[in-house]
């Protein structure tokens, strides 16, 4: 027979009391979230209830061949102004 139950992975660990920013907090038999502020007497509640979605996202960047292939495309690009810009040269 086990008295220990299981751990509560949504359970946070709140640093200071939100009310008097004490650091005697306790777990509190209230709820599975609840603390309990030895100085300011009051049992508050601190819950994780997950976390929205960015508003900008980066744009997902070139896979490698990707990337490669563009840059061999820019270089070659380059390659084909200088050889034509020394066309026009002389
Ligand atoms: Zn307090």
């Amino acid at each position: 027979m086990s008295f220990r139950r299981k751990p509560n992975p949504n359970r946070n660990h709140p640093q200071y009391c939100p009310y008097c920013a004490g650091e005697d907090l306790y777990p509190d038999e209230e709820t599975e979230f609840a603390w309990a502020c030895q100085e300011c007497a009051r049992v508050f509640s601190v819950m994780f209830h997950g976390q929205n979605a960015p508003k900008h996202t980066p744009a997902q960047s070139l896979s490698t061949n990707d990337a490669l292939r563009a840059s061999l495309e820019r270089s070659k690009a380059g390659s084909d102004d200088i050889a034509e810009d020394t066309g026009n040269a002389s």
